[in-house]
C-alpha cells in the first residue's frame, strides 16, 4: 500500500531505544542465578522494514512519571527517546504501520499500541486470556490493578488473536515461545544476512540464551511455566536463528540486523 511499485526490499530489523530501567539486579532477569551484578534494562520497539509496510514488534512504556508511579523501577527516558519522536527520526510514520506484534502483554511491551492507529495488533490468544486473569504475582506486570486500565486495552478494537505459528508477511513469522508468560511469542525474520528471532522477554538479555546448548540457557525470573520454558528453548535451538533479546543494551551495537 505504501509501496506503489509493489517491490519489496531485503528485510531489516532495527531496535528503537525508548528508555531504560536503571540499576536493576541481574537476579530480576536471570532466574535463580543469585547474581549480584546490576544492569540497566533497555526498552525497545523493533521495526521490521523492507516489506509492504513497516511492522513494529513491541511498543514500550508510557512516561517515566507513569512508570515510576506504578512499578518498582527507576525508569528514565529523555525527550529524544520518546516513542513517537524516535519513530519519526527513524523515518517511520506511525500511521503507515499496518501490523503491530506484541510479544506479550506485560506493561513494558504494549503501552504505546495507541500510537499505531491503522495497525492490526497481533497477540496470542493464550496471552490475552492470561492478561485478563493473571496469577496474583503477575497482576502488576499486566497492570491489572484497581484504577488502572491494562495497556493493551487502548487498542482493543484492533487487537487480533493468533493460535500458534503464523506467517504475518513474506519472510516474517510469529512463533509461540511460552514460558515467560503463557502466550509469549517471538518473530522470526529472514534477511539477507541470515535468520533472526526477536525473542521478547523469553530472552531478556544475552545471558539468558546459550546458543551452543539450549539446556544451559537461563529462564527469566518472571515465568509462568518452566516446563514450557525449556520446551521453548529446545524449539528456539531448532529454529537456528540469531537471537535478539528484548532488553539488552548491547543490541544497539549490532543493529541494524539484516544489513
Ligand atoms: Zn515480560
Amino acid at each position: 500500500m505504501n509501496n506503489p511499485s509493489n517491490k519489496t526490499q531485503p528485510l531489516t530489523i532495527t531496535p528503537l531505544y525508548v528508555g531504560r530501567n536503571e540499576d536493576v539486579s541481574m537476579a530480576n532477569v536471570l532466574y535463580a542465578q543469585g547474581r549480584e551484578d546490576r544492569i540497566d534494562v533497555s526498552v525497545y520497539m523493533f521495526v521490521i522494514e523492507g516489506g509492504d509496510s513497516p511492522i513494529v514488534v513491541d511498543t514500550g512504556t508510557l512516561s517515566p512519571e507513569y512508570v515510576t508511579t506504578h512499578h518498582p523501577y527507576k525508569f528514565v527516558r529523555d525527550d529524544e527517546s520518546e516513542p513517537a519522536t524516535v519513530l519519526r527520526r527513524h523515518g517511520v510514520e506511525a500511521d503507515d504501520v499496518e501490523i503491530v506484534v506484541n510479544t506479550h502483554l506485560h506493561w513494558d511491551h504494549c503501552s504505546n499500541n495507541a500510537l499505531f492507529r491503522n495497525a492490526h495488533v497481533l497477540v496470542q490468544r493464550k496471552e490475552l486470556e492470561y492478561a485478563i486473569n493473571p496469577l496474583p504475582i503477575h497482576l502488576r506486570a499486566y497492570e491489572k490493578l484497581p484504577g488502572l486500565q491494562a495497556p493493551w486495552m487502548v487498542a482493543w478494537d484492533r487487537t487480533e488473536t493468533l493460535d500458534g505459528e503464523a506467517e504475518i508477511a513474506p519472510g516474517v513469522t510469529v512463533v509461540p515461545l511460552p514460558g515467560h508468560s503463557p502466550g509469549s511469542q517471538g518473530v522470526v525474520v529472514d534477511t539477507d544476512t541470515g535468520r533472526y528471532l526477536i525473542a521478547g522477554d523469553t530472552i531478556g538479555v544475552y545471558d539468558n540464551w546459550n546458543a551452543s546448548d539450549w539446556r544451559d540457557s537461563v529462564p527469566a525470573t518472571i515465568h509462568t511455566s518452566l516446563f514450557d520454558y525449556y520446551e521453548t528453548f529446545e524449539r528456539m535451538a531448532a529454529l537456528d536463528c540469531e537471537v535478539i533479546p528484548s532488553h539488552d543494551g548491547r543490541v544497539l551495537a549490532k543493529a541494524p540486523f539484516g544489513k
